[in-house]
């Protein structure tokens, strides 16, 4: 069995077809949230995770595109491709982001878009939060999204303390002893210095995790951008993968 892991599409549909393009074949598809927010195709991405197994969380930004939560905590850039995003989502994509669990278990993984603790809004950016956040889980593993940067931290029962692990890896990496909080970073807008599509590859019954990325034509999705007067930063960001 195995299942592709992806997180913060945020509408973001080259990002997202490349990243299909290229995964290996897989049974189910697990998005961690925030599909939508950001990009130019908020309608396209829902209906396109739908063609596949699926199990989908809501992120902030598939709240806020339903009024779920409050704008003024967002930056004037989130702010307005937000309610550019608010215009154009369709009565079914409305409806199926509206469904979306903040957090569920499948099996021994625990997902959440932004933490357990917080399933909407922290962010698990350093090895104290994370240690932090082993107490609102009880599975052996935790699967985040939010921050858009891949990223495993390792917990130490022993030195009560985390350990954080960054790839690049040499290649895939085995699931346990320790429990794990991982991140597989971002589909649709990466921020950690590398704009490339950032995406895993879970194989839970032999406990291997593989962190991949892929090169899209970004010129697109920055040029549909352009077209839907969404901000400009956020369309220079995406090149410089922050
Ligand atoms: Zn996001």
């Amino acid at each position: 069995m195995r299942i592709l892991i992806i997180s913060d599409v945020h509408a973001n549909l080259v990002a997202l077809e490349t990243v299909l393009a290229d995964a290996p074949d897989f049974d189910e598809l697990w998005c961690l949230g925030d599909l939508v927010g950001y990009g130019p195709n908020p309608n396209e991405c829902i209906e396109r995770i739908q063609e596949f197994p699926h199990v989908s969380l809501a992120g902030n930004h598939d709240w806020a595109a339903l009024n779920k939560l409050d704008l003024r905590s967002f930056n004037t850039d989130a702010r307005d491709a937000n309610l550019w995003t608010q215009t154009t989502l369709t009565p079914a994509s409305r409806e199926f982001l509206n469904q979306l669990p903040t957090q569920l278990e499948k099996g021994q993984f625990y997902l959440a878009h932004a933490s357990p603790r917080e399933p909407v809004w922290e962010y698990i950016l350093d090895a104290n939060v994370a240690y932090a956040n082993f107490n609102y889980f009880e599975t052996p593993i935790c699967l985040v999204g939010h921050t858009h940067v891949p990223i495993i931290f390792e917990l130490d029962e022993q030195q009560r303390r985390c350990e954080t692990l960054i790839p690049p890896f040499t290649g895939p990496v085995t699931l346990g002893p320790r429990r794990m909080i991982i991140n597989p970073g971002s589909v649709g807008q990466p921020r950690d210095g590398d704009a490339r599509a950032s995406y895993a590859i879970l194989d839970p019954e032999h406990q291997i995790w593989e962190f991949r990325r892929v090169t899209y034509p970004i010129e697109i999705t920055q040029e549909r951008m352009r077209a839907r007067g969404l901000p400009r930063r956020l369309i220079d960001r995406l090149e410089m993968g922050r």
